[in-house]
Formats: structure tokens, sequence, C-alpha cells
């Protein structure tokens, strides 16, 4: 049933959005985690490791054939990461992975940095500050360590210690355990407090760079004012607050960027591949 459930999330649901809604942000926030940084990027190598051998389910675009178009989305990630609002800088990786799928307009991050974008989000943004916005998202949640702490909720906390401490062992059992956490991290529901948390640092991140620092909730603005917006957004009980609560921060902070680089995101676009 569970796999079934993540099956589900993972062709149709966006990852902003589908996240769950429960508890309060501040509790939430403070929330203690088990686990030492150093676990978040040895899970995360491992979930790289099982990506990487998968292609089918993970049909990794090619970074030696497509090297410019990479290029392009790692710097805006490098952009990103000259927020000194981000604390795992230096420990974590920020490495970018672009997955070949049309449909599925979403992008994951790993613990330990591993972000994956989808080729079905990045042709569905206009405008390199939307990208900046859903990947400073992300890059929030795993500098905030939003996903080993949910993760631990959802598997318990054998799987993810088996996981992170077991450097040699690579039989059946372990790479078992490596899936189910790959598969867990791609359909979990975040609290709706990591939303808002990501969310707000997103444009805490922006801000000072020369972007338009609130390009996810233009994002999520158009996603929603859709003739046929997805499902999930129309059942989902607080996306337009989630849209508020970006602008109203941003009015806040008195971010000064307006840049949109729409141009610029024209010509990334126009190394993606042909369906
Ligand atoms: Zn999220």
């Amino acid at each position: 049933m569970r796999v079934k459930r993540i099956v589900l999330y993972f062709v149709s649901v966006f990852v902003l959005w589908s996240c769950g809604s429960f508890g309060s942000f501040k509790e939430e926030a403070e929330e203690f985690n088990i686990f030492p940084v150093s676990y978040d990027l040895q899970i995360g190598e491992k979930m790289a490791e099982e990506i990487a051998s998968n292609p089918k389910k993970y049909p990794m675009l090619s970074p030696y054939r497509n090297v410019h178009l990479y290029a392009m989305v790692q710097a805006v990630v490098d952009s990103i990461l000259q927020s000194t609002a981000i604390q795992h800088k230096k420990e974590f990786v920020w490495k970018v992975h672009l997955l070949k799928d049309d449909s599925i307009v979403n992008a994951f991050v790993t613990p330990g940095g591993y972000i994956y974008v989808y080729t079905g989000l990045l042709k569905s943004l206009e405008g390199e500050h939307q990208l900046a916005g859903v990947l400073a998202h992300e890059i929030a949640h795993a500098d905030r360590r939003h996903a080993t702490r949910q993760l631990t909720k959802v598997l318990g906390v054998d799987i993810l210690l088996r996981v992170a401490l077991s450097r040699l062992q690579k039989g059946a059992e372990w790479r078992s355990d490596v899936r189910k956490i790959t598969e867990a991290l791609i359909g979990l529901s975040f609290t709706r407090a990591d939303e808002r948390e990501a969310d707000a640092k997103a444009v805490e991140y922006l801000c000072p760079t020369s972007y338009r620092a609130d390009g996810i909730a233009e994002f999520f603005q158009k996603l929603y004012d859709q003739p046929q917006p997805p499902e999930f957004l129309s059942s989902h009980p607080h996306p337009k607050k989630r849209v508020k609560n970006v602008r109203a921060l941003h009015k806040k902070l008195q971010c000064k960027g307006r840049q949109t680089y729409a141009e610029r995101y024209n010509r990334l676009k126009a190394l993606l591949p042909r369906p």
C-alpha cells in the first residue's frame, strides 16, 4: 500500500505542494534531529548511488553530453550558496543532477545536498528567478535537515542508521534498505512547518542576490491559476497562504533584486533534449 502511494506521488505530485500539513511551525522547527550532520551526507551519498544505478526508474540526463545545460543549472545553485544563511554550505555536496521526464514537474533533494531536477519542471518555469526559488527551497530542506528527521518518522531510525553506518556492507538487504529510503524520500510528505520554513529560507537566501527573490510564489501562483490546477493543489488546504507568506516576507525583507534573467533562461530551455 505504501509502495503504491509512493508511486502515485512520484508520478503526479509536485513536491513543493505535496507536503503534509500537521503540527505547528514552532514545534517542528525546534524538534531535535538525532543524527549527526555527517550522517546526512553519508545517507545522501548512498541514495545518489542508488539513483545513478537505476536509470530505468531515474532516467538521468548525461552530464557529459549536456555539459552546458548542467553548468547553467549548477550556476544557479552556486549563486544561492553565496548566502550566509546556509549553515552546511561547506559540509554538503550541493550538486545538481537532471532527470529526463517531461511529465514530472518536480524537484527533490537528498540529505547532504544531492539535488535532482526533472526536465518537466525546467520546461514549465518562466525565468531563472523561478528556478532559483525552487532550488533555494530544496536547498533549505537539505540545509535544515528536514528529510532525515521526516524519514526517521516514516521508516524508523534503524534503517537510516544501517545505511549511514554500513560502509562495507553491500549485500541484497543493504541495497534494499537504500532503495527503500530513496523511494520514501521522493514520496516524502514534509510537515507544513518544514514547508513554510523552506519557503521562507528560499526568500532569505535569494534576498541579497540580483534575482527577484519571490520567484517561488510566482511559480506557485502560476500553477494555481491554470484552468485546471493539478489535483493536489485544489485539495491542498493552504496553497494561497504559501504564496501570501512568501510575498509578505519578500516585502518585509525589502529585497532589492529584480532580475528574472528570462532571456538566459530561454537559452537554458533551448538546451533541453527534445521529447
Ligand atoms: Zn518542499
